[in-house]
């Protein structure tokens, strides 16, 4: 039986659509619109994308977009000062930092510099330790918009068994507290795990981020699983064969013969990432001007 599609593209407009009634709400109650600001530093062509697309977003939705960008050469000094004028801005409600940063500067310190109260990727150690804690906070965009998806598909994820493939402090890791938080029971893989296929092939729900085109064979799938694909890789013109050369973590055409559900690549995951940077912006508006 051919697996149920969960449609990323769909389930993220309507957020975005609710997103923008309550940004009206807010702007009416409060004089102002939510802002997000994102902070480039270089010119990496694919960031530049990223950026692009999360201030048209912004825009769509009916916040104020702040777009700020430094040269490739950009001292540490000259990005923290600019963490610190957007932490210290009112107009400002979420800062971003967009990752990787050049060599030279160090992502992580100049990331634990934005303000936890305005840090919409849930990325500095005082939202993770929240997270951990299972206490309120802003949570990364990717793993937030995983759960609405499980959610808006019916997943049952209380007793079930999780399986996430990756534990980067972007995905993996915060990925696994909040199914944890939702009582399912968690195993976290990664690159020196035994037996991959074997561990995967335990999971009621199977969430793939690794960065390794097609990973996740057959084999890996439980029959009736439920599987996500985080993975975003670039196959060249010849892998491709002509067709998108974007592709995920899971081999699509097999995995989906034997699945329950089933995320595609492109229009799965990807899109509900900037939706939920678009509702943590939202709610750190809130959170500032003291709504509970
Ligand atoms: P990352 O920081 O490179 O982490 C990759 C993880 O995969 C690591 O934990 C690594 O293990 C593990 N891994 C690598 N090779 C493996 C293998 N052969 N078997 C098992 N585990 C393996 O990547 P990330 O930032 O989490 O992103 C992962 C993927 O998700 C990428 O394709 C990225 O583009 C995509 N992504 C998409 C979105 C979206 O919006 N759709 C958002 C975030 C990420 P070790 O820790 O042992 O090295």
């Amino acid at each position: 039986m051919a697996a149920s599609i969960i449609d990323g593209k769909a389930i993220a407009a309507r957020v975005r659509a609710e997103v923008a009634d309550e940004v009206k709400a807010f702007g009416e109650r409060y004089g102002r619109a939510p802002g997000l600001a994102t902070v480039l530093v270089g010119e990496d062509p694919a960031s530049a994308i990223y950026v692009g697309g999360k201030q048209r977003a912004c825009l769509e939705v009916g916040m104020g977009p702040f777009d700020r960008r430094l040269p490739a050469e950009a001292t540490f000094a000259e990005v923290a000062e600019e963490l610190e004028r957007l932490n210290a801005d009112r107009a400002v409600s979420g800062v971003l930092l967009q990752l990787p940063v050049p060599a030279h500067l160090d992502g992580p310190t100049l990331t634990a510099m934005i303000s936890p109260d305005k840090d919409v990727d849930g990325l500095t150690p005082v939202n993770a330790g929240l997270l951990s804690l299972g206490r309120p906070g802003l949570r990364p965009c990717t793993p937030s918009g995983v759960m609405e998806m499980l959610a808006q598909a019916g997943v049952q994820l209380e007793g079930a068994e999780a399986v996430v493939v990756g534990r980067s402090n972007l995905f993996g890791k915060p990925m696994a507290q909040l199914l944890l938080a939702q009582n399912a029971t968690v195993t976290v893989c990664h690159s020196r795990t035994r037996d991959l296929p074997a561990v995967c092939a335990r999971a009621d729900v199977l969430i793939a981020a690794v960065g390794r085109p097609r990973l996740v064979t057959r084999e890996f799938v439980k029959p009736g699983a439920v599987v996500i694909d985080v993975g975003m890789n670039r196959l060249t013109p010849e892998q491709a064969h002509n067709k998108s050369g974007l592709v995920g973590d899971v081999d699509f055409e097999a995995v989906s013969q034997i699945a329950s559900a089933i995320t595609p690549v492109p229009g799965g995951v990807g899109p509900m990432t900037i939706a939920y940077l678009l509702v943590n912006t939202l709610n750190a508006a809130r959170s500032q001007a003291g709504v509970r």
